[in-house]
């Protein structure tokens, strides 16, 4: 009996991951409405700014500015972008909840409005770092969090009238609201790992673990709009049936794990090898002209005529190679190459034929 294995990662990365780019919008977002924040911060103190905000604040807007720079043009990744602004960031908020607690506290028996923030932190763990990392790196902020309160109420505070018992109502409600928002963000990745587990499932192709045709078909229509000229090799192995009909299905099947296998080894790059059909291969092959696909289709098909296959033996397979023309579509483009390889069987099968025009 063949083994089968859960599709392979050779989906992962084939096609644009949403929750990417979906990061950096977010990220670039977050950035905006922090220097919008940070600078309403300092505008409403001006008058009598606290000193830990005096030097903070401006350092937040010119670090989130210089890192929404950053990220705009490319230079740097989403996740460099997210864990930088994360450390500049949760080290200012614990700074300032230290200094709240020796200033501010005593004064007014509350904590300020800039702890509202505090959940909008634990979030941007969650969006710089994997879900497993990031709730350590969350759960050691409020982990600090927590001692500085505990440690500067007991130093600090002890024997000060603050409000009869407030301050104790504002401290649960802190720790409580923190606690549940990293719980919340915790779940809620895990949901997104296993929807993206799904996403990569729903494009590979159980028996190959190739990327499955819906994929191919995604790849095709995002490379037509690429630079070009982009070029497929349609293949499909030779009197495939009659393999079937004298070992069985099961050996059909090591087969194809077998025909896939071989060809992977020959894919660079940007191209990308696809189980088109049944016993069908597409290789897209971005940028490539026709002549190069034609020389690697040629090797593949070398490939193929002298390997032994397990239980079979010798097999051959036809190649139609196809480039993009004009105004084509994907499905025209894989058209042309179905006709060249509708002639390479014609003309006596194990061969490589180019459509009668390119
Ligand atoms: P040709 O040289 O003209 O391509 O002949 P062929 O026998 O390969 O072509 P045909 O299209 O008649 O047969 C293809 C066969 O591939 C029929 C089908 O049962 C078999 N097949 C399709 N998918 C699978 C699969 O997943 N596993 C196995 N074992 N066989 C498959
Ligand atoms: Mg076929
Ligand atoms: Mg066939």
């Amino acid at each position: 009996m063949p083994t089968f294995s859960r599709p392979s990662p050779m989906t992962d990365g084939v096609l644009p991951d949403p929750w990417l780019t979906a990061r950096r919008q977010l990220l670039l977002g977050q950035f905006i409405v922090g220097i919008v924040a940070a600078l309403l911060a300092l505008v409403s103190q001006l008058h009598h700014l606290d000193p830990v905000d005096g030097v903070a604040l401006p350092l937040v807007v010119l670090l989130l500015s210089g890192l929404l720079a950053a990220l705009w043009t490319r230079r740097v990744s989403e996740k460099f972008a997210g864990r930088v602004a994360y450390i500049g960031i949760a080290s200012y908020f614990l700074a300032a909840l230290a200094q709240q607690l020796l200033a501010y506290v005593p004064r007014t028996g509350h904590l300020s409005e800039s702890t509202y923030w505090f959940a909008v932190v634990y979030c941007m763990a969650f969006i710089g770092w994997q879900r497993r990392s990031a709730i350590v790196v969350a759960g050691a902020t409020y982990g600090v969090a927590l001692l500085v309160v505990v440690a500067l109420s007991v130093t600090r505070l002890q024997g000060l009238d603050l409000g009869g018992g407030a301050f104790g109502g504002f401290v649960i409600q802190f720790f409580s609201s923190g606690l549940a928002a990293i719980l919340l963000l915790y779940h809620i990745t895990a949901l997104q790992e296993r929807y993206g587990e799904t996403r990569l499932l729903a494009f590979a192709d159980f028996l190959t673990g190739l990327p499955n045709r819906r994929c191919g078909e995604q790849v095709l229509e995002q490379e037509l709009r690429g630079p070009g000229p982009l070029t497929v090799v349609l293949f499909d192995l030779d009197h495939f049936k009659s393999v079937n009909d004298t070992h069985g299905h099961d050996v059909g099947d090591v087969v194809l794990r077998e025909a896939a296998r071989l060809t992977a080894r020959r894919v660079r790059g940007s191209n990308q090898l696809v189980r088109w059909g049944g016993e069908e291969f597409l290789l897209i092959m971005p940028r490539t002209d026709v002549h190069t696909a034609e020389n690697l289709a040629e090797r593949i098909r070398a490939d193929i005529a002298t390997h032994r296959f397990e239980g079979v033996g010798g097999l051959t397979a036809s190649f139609g190679v196809s480039s993009q023309r004009p105004g084509d579509t994907a499905d025209r483009l894989v058209k042309r190459a179905d006709a060249a390889l509708y002639r390479a069987k014609q003309q006596g099968r194990n061969r490589v034929k180019m459509p009668t025009m390119f």
